[in-house]
């Protein structure tokens, strides 16, 4: 990219700048709506008729994303493109980086995409990670160490939200994941003692300059986000800026452009792996915007979907500033069960309530349909209004 940045508007009154992102879910949604408060025009190509992020855009390009004619469209349309989830072809961000800025790259988002690439690369990193062993054997599942298990098996590519992935104790479990998984390339992880898990989004624009988040804690269920916790001391002190370095390094050594998400571990102190691997553990990234990272819309100066916007558009950095603490809570089709809309009145009489819903029109168990961020004062009034917000919708305290 040219050390130009796109400006948002057009001064001659001519055509307007405009950004097109990949995939029209939750995160293209927020995405295109801090692009449109910059005063960008944005480009969604996504097959779905309604998605989220589609029914905000200024256009729609409904083709499967590696359509060669909706590919031409978005290049043709927009200045520059970035992507919403991980999974995009590799090959669509090939043909689309040859005509334009594309952040992040092809190759970036193509190593957070295989497990057995991302591994490859923390370890290059110097972070540490599970113990683990490739499978895509019979004979790697025969010589997977006995210490790996139990363990967890995951497909090396497409696996989000806990899905495919198998936990496995014995070598007879094991082979019956394997098989389970359709003998895909998987990853054997060693099962860690988890203590807590954390998640750091640093964004890095095309000069080499970075930026991070305050380092969010993160409670799954089901093995889907479920809260994120954000203000002083969620983590101590010196385990935050282990994870900001770590997770620097890691976009550092991508030269990554863009937002990206880091997932680690934090093991029990008194464990045996912990020890051996130094508390903190590189669990996945994510090379986007990250559901951990929403706080940041009501909770910080900058969100993370403008730092999208401005590594994308080459316009400054500025480190983000925390002003609220923060906790949020993901709003997932299980509270629309009995079909009614969960009491959003009783929600919104909480002070520092901000709600946030992605317009999907169908509820079911585990989908994402939105999220509550509460901010405050202080650290307890924000849990006092998140723990009455919870009681209210039904979500189990925290
Ligand atoms: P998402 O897309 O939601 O981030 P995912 O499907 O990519 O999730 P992972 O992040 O690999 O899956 O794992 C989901 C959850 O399972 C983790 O957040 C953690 O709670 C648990 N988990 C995964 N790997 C391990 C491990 N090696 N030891 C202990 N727990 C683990
Ligand atoms: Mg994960």
């Amino acid at each position: 990219m040219s050390s130009q940045p796109l400006l948002p508007g057009s001064a001659t009154g001519g055509q307007q700048t405009t950004l097109g992102v990949m995939g029209g879910g939750q995160l293209g949604r927020m995405f295109v709506q801090a692009a449109q408060a910059m005063g960008y025009y944005t480009v969604v190509l996504d097959p779905d008729v309604i998605s989220p992020a589609g029914l905000v855009s200024h256009y729609h390009i409904k083709t499967d994303y590696l359509d060669e004619l909706g590919l031409a469209q978005l290049m043709q349309r927009c200045a520059a493109i970035t992507t919403e989830f991980e999974n995009v072809p590799a090959p669509a961000l090939m043909t689309l980086g040859s005509a334009r800025p594309v952040a992040p790259s092809a190759e970036a988002v193509g190593i957070a995409q295989d497990r057995v690439k991302e591994k490859a690369h923390f370890v290059r990193c110097g972070v540490p990670c599970a113990p683990y062993a490739v499978i895509d054997s019979a004979a790697q599942l025969a010589a997977a160490a006995d210490d790996l298990l139990p363990g967890i098996l995951k497909t090396a590519r497409m696996g989000y939200d806990g899905k495919g992935q198998v936990r496995v104790k014995t070598r007879a479990e094991l082979a019956a994941a394997w098989d389970e998984l359709k003998n895909v390339t998987c990853v054997l992880e060693q099962m860690l003692p988890l203590k807590a898990e954390c998640s750091v989004i640093v964004a890095r624009g095309w000069d080499g300059a970075c930026v991070n988040l305050p380092v969010q804690l993160n409670l799954h269920r089901e093995g889907i986000l479920a809260v994120t916790s954000v203000f002083e001391r969620n983590v101590p002190p010196a385990l935050a800026e282990r994870a900001v370095a770590a997770a620097k390094s890691i976009a550092e050594e991508l030269q990554y452009v863009g937002v990206l998400c880091i997932e680690f571990f934090v093991l029990h102190d008194d464990s045996a792996e912990a020890q051996a691997l130094g508390g903190l553990i590189v669990n996945e990234m994510a090379p986007r915007p990250h559901n951990s990272g929403h706080y940041s819309m009501n909770a910080c100066d900058v969100s993370q979907f403008e730092l999208q916007v401005r590594t994308l558009a080459g316009l400054p950095l500025v480190q983000p500033r925390q002003h609220s603490p923060a906790i949020m809570l993901n709003l997932l089709g299980d509270l629309w069960v009995n079909g009614a809309p969960p009491a959003w009145d009783q929600v919104l009489a909480l002070p520092g309530a901000h709600l946030h819903l992605y317009g999907k029109l169908k509820a079911s168990k585990g989908r994402k349909m939105g999220h509550l961020t509460l901010t405050g004062a202080t650290v307890e009034e924000v849990r006092a209004t998140a723990l009455a917000a919870a009681a209210f919708l039904g979500i189990e305290a925290f």
